[in-house]
Protein backbone atom coordinates (compact mmCIF):
# COMPACT_ATOMS: atom_id res chain seq x y z
CA UNK A 1 0.00 0.00 0.00
CA UNK A 2 1.69 3.39 -0.84
CA UNK A 3 -0.48 5.16 1.18
CA UNK A 4 -2.93 5.28 3.71
CA UNK A 5 -4.10 9.02 2.77
CA UNK A 6 -4.15 11.63 0.75
CA UNK A 7 -2.15 14.94 1.04
CA UNK A 8 -5.36 16.89 1.08
CA UNK A 9 -7.46 15.08 4.07
CA UNK A 10 -5.76 14.81 7.28
CA UNK A 11 -7.48 17.04 9.92
CA UNK A 12 -6.76 17.83 13.90
CA UNK A 13 -9.23 15.36 14.16
CA UNK A 14 -6.50 12.53 12.93
CA UNK A 15 -3.84 13.38 15.55
CA UNK A 16 -1.98 10.28 16.81
CA UNK A 17 -2.87 8.12 13.97
CA UNK A 18 0.19 6.55 11.72
CA UNK A 19 -0.42 7.12 8.42
CA UNK A 20 1.43 7.12 5.01
CA UNK A 21 1.53 9.61 2.81
CA UNK A 22 2.98 10.00 -0.99
CA UNK A 23 3.31 13.02 -3.45
CA UNK A 24 5.64 15.27 -4.55
CA UNK A 25 8.10 17.33 -2.43
CA UNK A 26 6.69 20.82 -3.00
CA UNK A 27 9.34 22.90 -0.63
CA UNK A 28 11.52 22.27 1.72
CA UNK A 29 12.54 24.37 4.76
CA UNK A 30 15.82 23.60 6.34
CA UNK A 31 16.09 24.85 9.66
CA UNK A 32 19.34 23.10 11.14
CA UNK A 33 17.77 21.24 13.94
CA UNK A 34 14.60 20.70 11.98
CA UNK A 35 13.56 19.97 8.62
CA UNK A 36 9.76 20.99 7.22
CA UNK A 37 9.19 19.76 4.14
CA UNK A 38 5.46 20.46 2.32
CA UNK A 39 4.26 17.55 0.21
CA UNK A 40 2.06 17.72 -2.43
CA UNK A 41 -0.47 15.03 -4.19
CA UNK A 42 -3.65 16.03 -6.55
CA UNK A 43 -5.54 16.42 -3.36
CA UNK A 44 -3.76 19.10 -1.40
CA UNK A 45 -0.85 19.63 0.55
CA UNK A 46 0.78 18.40 3.74
CA UNK A 47 3.77 19.49 6.09
CA UNK A 48 5.89 16.83 7.10
CA UNK A 49 8.52 17.55 10.46
CA UNK A 50 11.78 15.79 10.47
CA UNK A 51 13.25 16.83 14.11
CA UNK A 52 16.64 16.52 15.91
CA UNK A 53 15.32 15.84 19.08
CA UNK A 54 12.10 13.18 17.68
CA UNK A 55 13.59 11.88 14.78
CA UNK A 56 16.19 9.64 14.28
CA UNK A 57 19.73 11.45 13.24
CA UNK A 58 20.48 10.10 9.78
CA UNK A 59 16.34 11.03 8.82
CA UNK A 60 17.11 14.46 9.65
CA UNK A 61 20.24 14.59 7.07
CA UNK A 62 18.20 12.45 4.59
CA UNK A 63 15.03 15.61 4.56
CA UNK A 64 17.74 18.16 3.98
CA UNK A 65 19.01 15.95 0.34
CA UNK A 66 15.01 16.50 -0.65
CA UNK A 67 14.66 18.58 -3.87
CA UNK A 68 11.57 20.39 -5.42
CA UNK A 69 9.84 17.35 -6.86
CA UNK A 70 11.03 14.39 -5.79
CA UNK A 71 8.32 11.60 -5.21
CA UNK A 72 8.47 10.66 -1.74
CA UNK A 73 6.52 8.13 0.67
CA UNK A 74 6.85 8.72 4.35
CA UNK A 75 5.29 7.05 7.20
CA UNK A 76 4.58 9.23 10.48
CA UNK A 77 2.34 10.24 13.10
CA UNK A 78 -0.24 12.86 12.58
CA UNK A 79 0.49 15.43 15.29
CA UNK A 80 -0.99 19.06 16.23
CA UNK A 81 1.20 21.67 14.82
CA UNK A 82 2.61 24.70 17.19
CA UNK A 83 1.97 27.43 14.69
CA UNK A 84 -1.72 26.79 12.58
CA UNK A 85 -2.11 28.33 9.18
CA UNK A 86 -5.40 28.55 7.62
CA UNK A 87 -3.90 28.58 4.58
CA UNK A 88 -3.71 24.94 3.88
CA UNK A 89 -6.78 22.93 4.78
CA UNK A 90 -4.18 20.67 6.34
CA UNK A 91 -2.88 23.63 8.10
CA UNK A 92 -4.11 22.21 11.81
CA UNK A 93 -1.49 19.28 11.83
CA UNK A 94 1.84 17.79 10.47
CA UNK A 95 3.39 14.83 10.66
CA UNK A 96 6.14 13.58 12.41
CA UNK A 97 8.28 11.16 9.94
CA UNK A 98 9.61 7.68 11.08
CA UNK A 99 10.29 6.59 7.61
CA UNK A 100 11.09 8.26 4.31
CA UNK A 101 11.67 6.82 0.91
CA UNK A 102 12.85 8.65 -2.13
CA UNK A 103 10.67 7.00 -5.10
CA UNK A 104 11.52 9.10 -7.17
CA UNK A 105 14.29 12.15 -7.94
CA UNK A 106 13.81 15.14 -9.77
CA UNK A 107 15.67 17.45 -11.77
CA UNK A 108 14.94 21.03 -10.59
CA UNK A 109 11.83 22.25 -12.87
CA UNK A 110 11.90 24.81 -15.51
CA UNK A 111 9.55 26.75 -13.58
CA UNK A 112 7.67 27.22 -10.04
CA UNK A 113 5.28 24.48 -9.45
CA UNK A 114 2.79 27.58 -7.48
CA UNK A 115 -0.16 28.79 -8.63
CA UNK A 116 2.23 31.95 -9.70
CA UNK A 117 4.28 30.88 -11.31
CA UNK A 118 7.06 32.58 -13.14
CA UNK A 119 7.24 30.23 -16.79
CA UNK A 120 6.03 31.85 -19.60
CA UNK A 121 3.15 30.45 -21.67
CA UNK A 122 5.49 28.39 -24.37
CA UNK A 123 7.29 26.61 -21.45
CA UNK A 124 4.25 25.53 -19.63
CA UNK A 125 2.68 24.01 -22.90
CA UNK A 126 6.32 22.75 -23.34
CA UNK A 127 6.47 21.14 -19.57
CA UNK A 128 2.89 20.54 -19.46
CA UNK A 129 2.68 17.34 -17.19
CA UNK A 130 4.59 19.85 -14.83
CA UNK A 131 1.86 22.91 -15.60
CA UNK A 132 -0.65 20.25 -14.64
CA UNK A 133 0.87 19.80 -10.98
CA UNK A 134 -0.28 23.68 -10.53
CA UNK A 135 -3.50 24.46 -8.70
CA UNK A 136 -4.61 26.43 -11.52
CA UNK A 137 -4.59 24.06 -14.29
CA UNK A 138 -5.09 21.06 -12.07
CA UNK A 139 -8.24 22.83 -10.79
CA UNK A 140 -9.60 23.53 -14.50
CA UNK A 141 -9.48 19.98 -15.68
CA UNK A 142 -10.86 18.57 -12.55
CA UNK A 143 -13.74 21.74 -13.43
CA UNK A 144 -14.16 20.44 -16.71
CA UNK A 145 -14.87 17.13 -15.35
CA UNK A 146 -17.67 17.77 -12.76
CA UNK A 147 -19.17 19.61 -16.09
CA UNK A 148 -18.76 16.79 -18.30
CA UNK A 149 -20.63 14.53 -15.38
CA UNK A 150 -23.07 17.17 -15.39
CA UNK A 151 -23.59 17.09 -18.66
CA UNK A 152 -23.97 13.37 -18.99
CA UNK A 153 -26.22 13.13 -15.82
CA UNK A 154 -29.02 15.36 -16.79
CA UNK A 155 -29.01 14.43 -20.43
CA UNK A 156 -29.33 10.83 -19.42
CA UNK A 157 -32.26 11.70 -16.76
CA UNK A 158 -34.16 12.79 -20.21
CA UNK A 159 -33.29 9.94 -21.76
CA UNK A 160 -30.35 10.68 -24.17
CA UNK A 161 -27.84 7.70 -24.60
CA UNK A 162 -24.07 8.56 -26.10
CA UNK A 163 -23.21 7.21 -28.82
CA UNK A 164 -20.03 6.80 -30.66
CA UNK A 165 -19.44 8.10 -34.04
CA UNK A 166 -16.45 7.43 -35.91
CA UNK A 167 -13.25 9.47 -36.44
CA UNK A 168 -12.17 8.46 -39.82
CA UNK A 169 -14.83 9.31 -42.14
CA UNK A 170 -15.45 11.54 -45.42
CA UNK A 171 -15.65 15.30 -45.54
CA UNK A 172 -18.77 16.86 -43.06
CA UNK A 173 -19.46 20.24 -44.02
CA UNK A 174 -19.02 22.27 -41.47
CA UNK A 175 -17.49 25.44 -42.94
CA UNK A 176 -13.75 24.38 -42.58
CA UNK A 177 -11.01 22.46 -44.18
CA UNK A 178 -10.75 19.05 -43.28
CA UNK A 179 -7.68 16.72 -41.70
CA UNK A 180 -7.00 14.03 -43.81
CA UNK A 181 -5.59 10.57 -43.04
CA UNK A 182 -4.18 8.09 -45.58
CA UNK A 183 -5.36 5.31 -46.06
CA UNK A 184 -2.65 2.25 -45.90
CA UNK A 185 -5.14 -0.18 -47.44
CA UNK A 186 -6.65 1.82 -49.96
CA UNK A 187 -4.14 3.31 -52.02
CA UNK A 188 -4.33 7.10 -52.66
CA UNK A 189 -7.50 7.35 -50.63
CA UNK A 190 -7.99 9.79 -47.58
CA UNK A 191 -10.46 9.84 -44.69
CA UNK A 192 -11.23 12.95 -43.13
CA UNK A 193 -11.53 13.77 -39.54
CA UNK A 194 -14.98 14.30 -38.74
CA UNK A 195 -15.55 18.29 -38.55
CA UNK A 196 -18.30 17.39 -36.34
CA UNK A 197 -20.72 14.43 -36.37
CA UNK A 198 -23.39 15.78 -38.23
CA UNK A 199 -24.37 13.15 -40.46
CA UNK A 200 -23.50 10.59 -38.18
CA UNK A 201 -26.44 12.15 -35.60
CA UNK A 202 -28.79 12.34 -38.25
CA UNK A 203 -28.26 8.88 -39.19
CA UNK A 204 -28.66 7.60 -36.23
CA UNK A 205 -32.42 9.55 -35.64
CA UNK A 206 -33.16 7.67 -39.09
CA UNK A 207 -32.26 4.72 -37.22
CA UNK A 208 -34.62 5.44 -34.59
CA UNK A 209 -32.26 6.24 -31.90
CA UNK A 210 -34.70 9.35 -30.51
CA UNK A 211 -32.23 11.41 -28.38
CA UNK A 212 -28.37 11.48 -28.95
CA UNK A 213 -25.86 12.93 -27.10
CA UNK A 214 -21.90 12.54 -27.00
CA UNK A 215 -18.98 14.16 -25.59
CA UNK A 216 -16.49 14.40 -28.85
CA UNK A 217 -13.37 15.49 -30.63
CA UNK A 218 -13.94 17.49 -33.61
CA UNK A 219 -11.46 18.42 -36.01
CA UNK A 220 -10.85 21.34 -37.85
CA UNK A 221 -7.94 22.66 -40.00
CA UNK A 222 -8.72 26.19 -40.05
CA UNK A 223 -6.15 29.16 -39.55
CA UNK A 224 -6.17 29.65 -35.96
CA UNK A 225 -7.43 32.37 -34.63
CA UNK A 226 -6.70 33.50 -30.74
CA UNK A 227 -8.14 31.18 -28.61
CA UNK A 228 -9.28 28.10 -30.92
CA UNK A 229 -7.78 24.69 -30.83
CA UNK A 230 -7.63 22.36 -34.32
CA UNK A 231 -9.26 19.43 -32.29
CA UNK A 232 -11.45 20.72 -29.98
CA UNK A 233 -14.47 18.91 -27.89
CA UNK A 234 -18.27 19.60 -28.74
CA UNK A 235 -21.35 18.34 -26.55
CA UNK A 236 -23.14 17.03 -29.53
CA UNK A 237 -26.80 16.57 -29.35
CA UNK A 238 -29.88 15.40 -31.68
CA UNK A 239 -33.46 14.61 -31.36
CA UNK A 240 -35.90 13.12 -33.38
CA UNK A 241 -39.68 14.22 -33.72
CA UNK A 242 -39.42 17.60 -32.08
CA UNK A 243 -39.07 20.90 -33.22
CA UNK A 244 -37.60 24.25 -32.67
CA UNK A 245 -38.84 24.97 -29.47
CA UNK A 246 -38.53 21.80 -28.06
CA UNK A 247 -34.85 21.88 -28.75
CA UNK A 248 -34.97 25.20 -27.17
CA UNK A 249 -36.45 23.88 -24.08
CA UNK A 250 -34.18 20.93 -23.23
CA UNK A 251 -31.02 22.82 -24.12
CA UNK A 252 -32.11 25.60 -22.05
CA UNK A 253 -32.79 23.45 -19.30
CA UNK A 254 -29.13 21.63 -19.53
CA UNK A 255 -27.51 25.47 -19.32
CA UNK A 256 -29.57 26.17 -16.58
CA UNK A 257 -29.15 22.89 -14.81
CA UNK A 258 -25.06 23.38 -15.35
CA UNK A 259 -25.49 27.47 -14.05
CA UNK A 260 -27.31 26.00 -10.86
CA UNK A 261 -24.91 22.84 -10.24
CA UNK A 262 -21.63 23.65 -11.20
CA UNK A 263 -22.01 28.01 -10.24
CA UNK A 264 -25.07 28.03 -7.63
CA UNK A 265 -26.52 30.10 -10.40
CA UNK A 266 -30.64 30.40 -10.96
CA UNK A 267 -31.58 32.01 -14.26
CA UNK A 268 -34.78 32.51 -15.03
CA UNK A 269 -36.23 31.63 -18.84
CA UNK A 270 -33.18 32.29 -21.23
CA UNK A 271 -34.49 35.93 -23.45
CA UNK A 272 -34.94 35.02 -27.24
CA UNK A 273 -34.30 37.71 -29.94
CA UNK A 274 -33.89 37.29 -33.66
CA UNK A 275 -30.57 37.60 -35.66
CA UNK A 276 -31.80 40.71 -37.09
CA UNK A 277 -32.34 41.98 -34.00
CA UNK A 278 -29.65 41.02 -32.34
CA UNK A 279 -27.57 42.57 -35.48
CA UNK A 280 -29.26 45.76 -34.91
CA UNK A 281 -29.39 46.56 -31.62
CA UNK A 282 -25.72 45.06 -30.65
CA UNK A 283 -24.25 44.54 -34.24
CA UNK A 284 -23.13 41.19 -33.52
CA UNK A 285 -24.72 37.47 -33.60
CA UNK A 286 -23.76 36.68 -29.95
CA UNK A 287 -24.30 39.93 -28.07
CA UNK A 288 -23.17 40.42 -24.59
CA UNK A 289 -26.08 41.53 -22.76
CA UNK A 290 -24.71 41.90 -19.18
CA UNK A 291 -24.49 45.68 -19.75
CA UNK A 292 -26.87 47.80 -21.94
CA UNK A 293 -25.12 50.40 -24.15
CA UNK A 294 -27.73 49.24 -27.25
CA UNK A 295 -27.50 50.67 -30.53
CA UNK A 296 -29.21 53.67 -31.66
CA UNK A 297 -29.55 54.00 -35.61
CA UNK A 298 -29.51 57.73 -36.33
CA UNK A 299 -29.83 57.55 -39.94
CA UNK A 300 -33.47 59.23 -39.22
CA UNK A 301 -32.07 62.52 -37.25
CA UNK A 302 -28.61 62.73 -38.29
CA UNK A 303 -29.11 62.88 -42.62
CA UNK A 304 -31.08 66.20 -43.57
CA UNK A 305 -27.67 68.56 -42.57
CA UNK A 306 -25.25 69.19 -44.59
CA UNK A 307 -22.59 66.74 -42.89
CA UNK A 308 -21.82 64.74 -45.68
CA UNK A 309 -20.32 61.95 -43.89
CA UNK A 310 -23.23 61.34 -42.61
CA UNK A 311 -25.50 61.59 -45.43
CA UNK A 312 -23.55 59.80 -47.63
CA UNK A 313 -23.70 56.58 -45.27
CA UNK A 314 -25.52 53.40 -45.38
CA UNK A 315 -26.19 53.23 -41.60
CA UNK A 316 -25.44 56.15 -38.85
CA UNK A 317 -25.33 54.43 -35.60
CA UNK A 318 -24.02 55.64 -32.24
CA UNK A 319 -23.40 53.77 -28.50
CA UNK A 320 -23.86 56.24 -25.25
CA UNK A 321 -21.02 55.31 -23.23
CA UNK A 322 -22.24 55.40 -19.61
CA UNK A 323 -20.12 58.22 -18.07
CA UNK A 324 -18.32 59.12 -20.91
CA UNK A 325 -18.85 63.14 -20.51
CA UNK A 326 -15.88 63.23 -18.39
CA UNK A 327 -13.41 61.56 -20.90
CA UNK A 328 -10.64 64.32 -21.44
CA UNK A 329 -10.15 65.54 -24.87
CA UNK A 330 -6.98 63.21 -25.04
CA UNK A 331 -8.60 60.04 -24.22
CA UNK A 332 -11.68 60.74 -26.43
CA UNK A 333 -8.96 61.56 -29.24
CA UNK A 334 -7.13 58.03 -27.99
CA UNK A 335 -10.67 56.23 -28.77
CA UNK A 336 -10.67 57.15 -31.83
CA UNK A 337 -6.99 56.13 -32.83
CA UNK A 338 -8.74 52.80 -31.41
CA UNK A 339 -11.36 52.57 -33.76
CA UNK A 340 -9.40 53.73 -36.69
CA UNK A 341 -7.14 50.94 -36.01
CA UNK A 342 -6.97 48.40 -38.60
CA UNK A 343 -8.52 45.22 -36.82
CA UNK A 344 -11.54 47.83 -36.14
CA UNK A 345 -11.45 49.87 -39.81
CA UNK A 346 -13.49 52.90 -38.72
CA UNK A 347 -12.84 55.89 -40.57
CA UNK A 348 -13.75 57.99 -37.66
CA UNK A 349 -15.79 58.92 -34.91
CA UNK A 350 -18.34 61.49 -34.09
CA UNK A 351 -18.78 62.04 -30.55
CA UNK A 352 -21.47 63.94 -28.27
CA UNK A 353 -20.74 64.72 -24.85
CA UNK A 354 -24.32 64.81 -22.68
CA UNK A 355 -23.18 67.58 -19.89
CA UNK A 356 -24.20 67.62 -16.01
CA UNK A 357 -26.08 70.85 -16.99
CA UNK A 358 -28.04 69.43 -19.52
CA UNK A 359 -26.33 70.83 -22.52
CA UNK A 360 -24.42 68.98 -25.84
CA UNK A 361 -21.25 69.60 -26.83
CA UNK A 362 -20.16 67.34 -29.89
CA UNK A 363 -17.73 66.90 -32.41
CA UNK A 364 -19.89 68.42 -35.43
CA UNK A 365 -21.40 71.01 -33.63
CA UNK A 366 -20.84 73.27 -36.83
CA UNK A 367 -23.37 71.11 -38.69
CA UNK A 368 -26.11 70.12 -35.57
CA UNK A 369 -27.53 72.18 -32.74
CA UNK A 370 -28.90 71.26 -29.24
CA UNK A 371 -31.99 70.33 -30.49
CA UNK A 372 -30.98 67.82 -33.23
CA UNK A 373 -28.46 66.40 -30.75
CA UNK A 374 -31.46 65.91 -28.04
CA UNK A 375 -32.81 63.36 -30.47
CA UNK A 376 -29.47 61.71 -30.74
CA UNK A 377 -30.06 61.67 -26.80
CA UNK A 378 -33.49 60.02 -27.29
CA UNK A 379 -32.43 57.62 -29.67
CA UNK A 380 -29.48 56.27 -27.90
CA UNK A 381 -30.60 55.88 -24.37
CA UNK A 382 -28.26 58.63 -23.37
CA UNK A 383 -28.09 60.00 -19.76
CA UNK A 384 -26.49 63.08 -18.24
CA UNK A 385 -22.80 62.29 -18.02
CA UNK A 386 -22.19 60.00 -20.89
CA UNK A 387 -20.65 60.35 -24.25
CA UNK A 388 -22.35 59.31 -27.60
CA UNK A 389 -19.85 57.63 -29.78
CA UNK A 390 -21.00 57.52 -33.48
CA UNK A 391 -20.31 55.26 -36.39
CA UNK A 392 -21.17 55.59 -39.90
CA UNK A 393 -20.87 53.73 -42.94
CA UNK A 394 -21.64 50.47 -44.92
CA UNK A 395 -24.33 48.38 -42.68
CA UNK A 396 -22.25 45.30 -42.11
CA UNK A 397 -18.87 47.10 -41.33
CA UNK A 398 -20.25 50.10 -39.15
CA UNK A 399 -22.45 47.35 -36.53
CA UNK A 400 -19.43 45.07 -36.63
CA UNK A 401 -17.19 48.33 -35.77
CA UNK A 402 -19.15 49.41 -33.50
CA UNK A 403 -19.60 46.16 -31.50
CA UNK A 404 -16.24 46.14 -31.47
CA UNK A 405 -16.23 49.46 -29.22
CA UNK A 406 -19.02 48.48 -27.31
CA UNK A 407 -17.02 45.31 -25.96
CA UNK A 408 -13.47 47.04 -25.51
CA UNK A 409 -15.39 50.17 -23.55
CA UNK A 410 -17.91 48.26 -21.54
CA UNK A 411 -14.41 45.79 -20.49
CA UNK A 412 -12.39 49.22 -19.42
CA UNK A 413 -15.42 50.34 -17.47
CA UNK A 414 -15.72 46.66 -15.71
CA UNK A 415 -18.98 45.61 -17.00
CA UNK A 416 -18.35 42.31 -18.17
CA UNK A 417 -18.02 40.62 -14.73
CA UNK A 418 -17.18 36.96 -15.12
CA UNK A 419 -19.12 35.77 -12.16
CA UNK A 420 -22.33 37.34 -14.21
CA UNK A 421 -24.11 35.24 -16.75
CA UNK A 422 -26.45 36.30 -19.05
CA UNK A 423 -27.60 33.71 -21.71
CA UNK A 424 -29.85 33.89 -24.61
CA UNK A 425 -31.28 32.52 -27.66
CA UNK A 426 -30.37 34.18 -30.72
CA UNK A 427 -33.00 32.39 -33.32
CA UNK A 428 -34.22 33.06 -37.27
CA UNK A 429 -30.60 32.85 -38.74
CA UNK A 430 -30.42 33.46 -42.63
CA UNK A 431 -30.37 30.39 -44.34
CA UNK A 432 -27.65 31.23 -46.53
CA UNK A 433 -24.78 34.30 -45.77
CA UNK A 434 -23.38 35.75 -49.73
CA UNK A 435 -19.92 34.86 -50.17
CA UNK A 436 -17.65 37.59 -51.46
CA UNK A 437 -14.63 35.40 -52.96
CA UNK A 438 -16.57 32.69 -54.57
CA UNK A 439 -19.33 35.01 -55.67
CA UNK A 440 -21.48 32.64 -54.09
CA UNK A 441 -24.11 31.42 -51.28
CA UNK A 442 -23.09 29.39 -48.59
CA UNK A 443 -24.70 27.72 -45.61
CA UNK A 444 -24.80 29.71 -43.16
CA UNK A 445 -24.75 26.70 -40.36
CA UNK A 446 -24.54 24.19 -42.71
CA UNK A 447 -26.34 22.49 -45.84
CA UNK A 448 -28.49 20.61 -43.93
CA UNK A 449 -30.29 23.05 -41.64
CA UNK A 450 -33.88 23.65 -42.55
CA UNK A 451 -35.44 26.77 -44.00
CA UNK A 452 -38.69 28.14 -42.57
CA UNK A 453 -40.85 25.77 -44.74
CA UNK A 454 -43.09 28.79 -44.99
CA UNK A 455 -40.14 30.62 -46.37
CA UNK A 456 -38.92 28.07 -49.37
CA UNK A 457 -40.76 29.76 -52.42
CA UNK A 458 -38.41 32.57 -51.36
CA UNK A 459 -35.51 30.85 -52.16
CA UNK A 460 -35.87 31.38 -55.56
CA UNK A 461 -36.42 35.00 -55.60
CA UNK A 462 -34.83 36.51 -52.67
CA UNK A 463 -32.75 33.81 -51.33
CA UNK A 464 -30.10 36.20 -48.90
CA UNK A 465 -33.36 37.01 -46.39
CA UNK A 466 -34.34 33.44 -46.39
CA UNK A 467 -34.48 32.74 -42.63
CA UNK A 468 -33.78 29.40 -41.05
CA UNK A 469 -34.57 27.50 -38.48
CA UNK A 470 -31.40 27.84 -36.69
CA UNK A 471 -30.17 28.92 -33.37
CA UNK A 472 -27.56 29.65 -31.06
CA UNK A 473 -26.88 29.69 -27.48
CA UNK A 474 -25.10 32.88 -26.47
CA UNK A 475 -23.66 33.42 -22.78
CA UNK A 476 -21.44 36.45 -22.19
CA UNK A 477 -20.99 37.47 -25.54
CA UNK A 478 -19.67 34.04 -26.71
CA UNK A 479 -21.62 31.44 -29.04
CA UNK A 480 -21.66 28.46 -26.79
CA UNK A 481 -24.08 26.49 -29.15
CA UNK A 482 -25.59 26.37 -31.93
CA UNK A 483 -27.80 24.34 -34.19
CA UNK A 484 -30.66 23.81 -35.89
CA UNK A 485 -33.93 21.79 -37.40
CA UNK A 486 -32.70 19.59 -40.54
CA UNK A 487 -34.02 19.06 -43.26
CA UNK A 488 -35.39 15.51 -43.33
CA UNK A 489 -36.95 15.54 -46.59
CA UNK A 490 -34.80 14.34 -49.56
CA UNK A 491 -36.43 16.43 -52.35
CA UNK A 492 -35.90 19.70 -49.94
CA UNK A 493 -32.07 18.59 -49.24
CA UNK A 494 -31.53 17.66 -53.00
CA UNK A 495 -32.89 21.42 -53.79
CA UNK A 496 -30.47 22.99 -50.60
CA UNK A 497 -27.42 20.96 -52.79
CA UNK A 498 -28.56 22.79 -55.89
CA UNK A 499 -28.56 26.02 -54.25
CA UNK A 500 -25.10 25.80 -52.79
CA UNK A 501 -24.05 25.47 -56.06
CA UNK A 502 -23.04 21.56 -55.94
CA UNK A 503 -24.04 19.47 -59.13
CA UNK A 504 -26.39 16.14 -58.49
CA UNK A 505 -23.18 14.02 -59.26
CA UNK A 506 -21.44 15.99 -56.26
CA UNK A 507 -23.98 15.90 -54.16
CA UNK A 508 -24.74 12.30 -54.68
CA UNK A 509 -20.98 11.41 -54.30
CA UNK A 510 -20.15 13.19 -51.11
CA UNK A 511 -23.55 12.94 -49.28
CA UNK A 512 -25.61 10.42 -51.57
CA UNK A 513 -24.96 8.19 -48.25
CA UNK A 514 -27.52 10.47 -46.15
CA UNK A 515 -29.86 11.42 -49.51
CA UNK A 516 -30.01 7.82 -49.76
CA UNK A 517 -31.15 7.18 -45.87
CA UNK A 518 -33.68 9.96 -46.08
CA UNK A 519 -35.59 7.54 -48.63
CA UNK A 520 -36.50 4.74 -45.96
CA UNK A 521 -38.15 7.07 -43.82
CA UNK A 522 -36.25 9.52 -41.67
CA UNK A 523 -38.01 11.45 -39.11
CA UNK A 524 -38.22 15.00 -38.63
CA UNK A 525 -35.20 16.07 -36.35
CA UNK A 526 -33.09 18.67 -34.75
CA UNK A 527 -30.34 19.13 -32.97
CA UNK A 528 -27.76 21.41 -31.30
CA UNK A 529 -23.72 21.18 -30.44
CA UNK A 530 -22.15 23.23 -27.71
CA UNK A 531 -18.31 24.23 -27.61
CA UNK A 532 -17.28 22.37 -24.23
CA UNK A 533 -13.64 23.59 -24.26
CA UNK A 534 -15.28 27.46 -24.31
CA UNK A 535 -18.56 26.55 -22.18
CA UNK A 536 -16.58 24.97 -19.09
CA UNK A 537 -13.95 28.43 -19.84
CA UNK A 538 -16.48 30.83 -19.47
CA UNK A 539 -18.09 28.79 -16.54
CA UNK A 540 -15.00 28.56 -15.01
CA UNK A 541 -14.96 32.21 -15.02
CA UNK A 542 -12.19 32.69 -17.78
CA UNK A 543 -12.38 33.59 -21.54
CA UNK A 544 -9.66 31.44 -22.83
CA UNK A 545 -10.31 27.86 -23.57
CA UNK A 546 -6.35 26.60 -23.45
CA UNK A 547 -5.88 26.27 -19.50
CA UNK A 548 -9.46 24.34 -19.39
CA UNK A 549 -7.35 21.24 -22.02
CA UNK A 550 -5.10 18.83 -20.66
CA UNK A 551 -2.59 18.99 -23.89
CA UNK A 552 -3.60 22.10 -26.00
CA UNK A 553 -2.12 23.31 -29.12
CA UNK A 554 -0.42 26.46 -29.52
CA UNK A 555 -1.23 29.34 -31.82
CA UNK A 556 0.69 27.65 -34.58
CA UNK A 557 -1.05 24.46 -34.02
CA UNK A 558 1.42 22.99 -32.79
CA UNK A 559 2.27 20.75 -29.75
CA UNK A 560 5.32 21.78 -28.54
CA UNK A 561 5.44 19.34 -25.69
CA UNK A 562 5.68 16.14 -28.08
CA UNK A 563 6.41 18.34 -31.00
CA UNK A 564 3.58 17.36 -33.65
CA UNK A 565 3.31 17.63 -36.17
CA UNK A 566 6.10 16.43 -37.30
CA UNK A 567 7.73 14.65 -40.53
CA UNK A 568 7.27 11.05 -40.73
CA UNK A 569 9.64 8.57 -42.50
CA UNK A 570 10.13 7.79 -46.00
CA UNK A 571 9.29 3.87 -45.34
CA UNK A 572 6.17 5.04 -44.13
CA UNK A 573 5.44 7.70 -46.37
CA UNK A 574 6.00 4.90 -49.32
CA UNK A 575 3.53 2.43 -47.23
CA UNK A 576 1.12 5.35 -47.58
CA UNK A 577 1.49 5.71 -51.27
CA UNK A 578 2.32 9.03 -50.79
CA UNK A 579 3.91 9.62 -53.68
CA UNK A 580 4.63 12.90 -54.42
CA UNK A 581 5.85 13.32 -50.41
CA UNK A 582 7.88 10.56 -51.36
CA UNK A 583 9.83 11.79 -54.18
CA UNK A 584 10.20 15.01 -52.45
CA UNK A 585 11.57 14.12 -48.85
CA UNK A 586 14.15 11.93 -51.10
CA UNK A 587 15.22 14.61 -52.74
CA UNK A 588 15.94 16.71 -49.56
N1 LIG B 1 -22.87 20.22 -36.31
C1 LIG B 1 -23.16 21.57 -35.91
C2 LIG B 1 -21.88 22.30 -35.53
O1 LIG B 1 -20.87 21.67 -35.31
C3 LIG B 1 -24.09 21.66 -34.77
C4 LIG B 1 -25.48 21.22 -35.10
O2 LIG B 1 -26.05 21.68 -36.09
O3 LIG B 1 -26.01 20.43 -34.33
O4 LIG B 1 -21.89 23.50 -35.41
Amino acid sequence: MYRSHNCGELRIEDVNKEVTLAGWVQRVKDRGVLTWVVIRDRYGITQLLFDEERSPKELLEQSKTLGREFVVQVKGTVIERESKTKNMETGDIEILVSELRVLNEAQTPPFTIEDETDGGEELRMQYRYLDIRRNPVKNNLMFRHSVAMEVRKYLSEKEFIEVETPYLIKSTPEGARDFVVPSRMNEGQFYALPQSPQTFKQLLMVGGMDKYFQIVKCFRDEDLRADRQPEFTQIDCEMAFVDQEDILNVFEGLTRHLLKEVKGVEIDAFPRITFDEAMKRYGNDKPDIRFGMEFGELNAVAQHKDFNVFNSAELVVGIAVPGGASYTRKEIDKLIDWVKRPQVGALGMVYVKCNEDGSYKSSVDKFYDQEDLAKWVEVTGAKAGDLICVLSGETNKVRAQLSALRMELAERLGLRNPEEFAPLWVVDFPLLEWDEDTERYHAMHHPFTSPKPEQIPLLATDPGNVKANAYDLVLNGNEIGGGSIRIHDKKIQAMMFDYLGFTPEEAKAQFGFLMDAFQYGAPPHGGIAFGFDRLVAILGGQETIRDFIAFPKNNSGRDVMIDAPANIDEMQLKELNIELLVSESAES
